[in-house]
């Protein structure tokens, strides 16, 4: 069973990143397998905690399970703890510092490469681009090394300095109750490097990043639906301190068609057929997405019938050259201002069904008076 992330950690659903935090940190000192050596459930609650604390420490991933939950997660191929091995214990180095001995003889750590934020962008398709794919040229705005300094924030010439706050040292010690917390330092984020103001880029201002609109070529899978996400990789926003891209989710809206009402991937149409030509059957001409189709509407149809055509619906995703049905509602037309003509013939045909005196002639009123003489 998946656990609830805020019950693993203790707290309510609209903790801050600080009560997540300190949160995570008292588990983690709690059950941290050093401290309760061949205790199993103690390590099962440890890995529970750091799998939580990977998640509702990242705005993202916590806004996706907020509102999807783990299917959510696994959805996007977030979920479970192994997809997130290596962000656990980085997380935990960065809460923990040295405390238990992690990062212990690797010297003075370095920033920790950090994926780029993850976009999203809504995609609207006509109905045709969704049956027969297409290749979207999507605008983002997102942002982006600046080309000037190529991300560092430096103006030319000039050279990061010692970050004053953590004295180069990257990390400052914070006093958690009786824990000493080395602590990456705020200032510098970790870097122990800084730009000093008058050193900074002018484009960017030392922030080595702009705003920048960008187009991407996507192409888009015939078959997609309203309601889908595309996720393509790495064209979200650049990583730091060499971490990989985030992706661009694309929200897929698919406009609606005048004539087919899509409903999984079969179509639905309807065809209006005169009075005359649903007594007398007839063949009808059905315009589907790919081709002309003809229907054999036979005599004696009743308004509301439906006649399939196979393999003329929607194409379905995934599954090139395959395709849903199209089903075709055929609606009787009752004949309306007629001439003088068209009233005499009706006129007539009305005479020779009421001396036929079958069903057909019959009153509604006349055949439930009937039901009740006969039973
Ligand atoms: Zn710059
Ligand atoms: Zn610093």
């Amino acid at each position: 069973m998946d656990q609830d992330y805020y019950e693993v950690l203790g707290v309510s659903r609209q903790a801050t990143e600080q009560e997540i935090k300190k949160a995570y940190r008292k588990k983690a000192v709690q059950y941290h397998p050093d401290k309760n050596p061949g205790d199993k459930t103690a390590e099962e609650k440890f890995k529970a905690a750091a799998e939580a604390y990977s998640v509702l420490s990242d705005r993202e991933k916590r806004d996706v399970y907020d509102r999807y939950g783990h299917q959510g997660l696994k959805a996007q191929g977030q979920g479970g703890f192994s997809g997130f091995n290596s962000d656990i214990f980085g997380g935990f180095e960065d809460i923990l510092g040295d405390f238990f001995g992690f990062g212990r003889g690797r010297g003075r750590r370095g920033p920790r490469p950090r994926q780029g934020r993850s976009l999203e962008q809504l995609v609207e398709l006509t109905f045709m681009e969704a049956y027969e794919g297409v290749t979207k040229e999507i605008k983002v705005r997102k942002m982006e090394n600046c080309d000037v300094c190529d991300g560092s924030g430096l103006r030319a010439g000039a050279s990061m300095k010692n970050c004053t706050t953590c004295n180069g040292q990257g990390q400052v010690i914070m006093s958690a109750g009786i824990l000493q917390v080395s602590q990456p330092c705020p200032a510098c984020g970790g870097q122990g490097r800084m730009v000093s103001p008058q050193d900074r880029c002018r484009q960017c201002y030392g922030q080595g990043k702009m705003e920048r609109s960008s187009t991407v070529k996507v192409p888009i899978n015939s078959g997609v639906d309203t309601g889908m996400r595309m996720r393509v990789s790495g064209k979200g926003e650049p990583g730091e301190n060499g971490g990989p891209p985030g992706d661009l989710y694309l929200a897929i809206k698919v406009l609606p068609h005048e004539h087919f009402d899509r409903q999984g991937d079969d179509l639905h149409a309807q065809v209006a057929v005169s009075f005359s030509q649903a007594a007398l059957g007839t063949t009808l001409e059905i315009p589907t997405l790919q081709s002309q189709e003809k229907i054999k509407v036979p005599e004696g149809t009743q308004s509301g019938s439906t006649f399939t055509l196979r393999r003329c619906g929607f194409s379905i995703v995934g599954r090139p050259n395959s395709y849903g049905d199209l089903i075709v509602k055929v609606v009787v037309r009752t004949p309306v201002r007629l001439n003088r003509e068209e009233r005499e013939l009706l006129e007539k045909l009305d005479e020779i069904q009421k001396k036929k005196g079958n069903n057909q002639g019959k009153s509604i009123f006349q055949k439930v008076k009937d039901f009740f003489q006969h039973h």
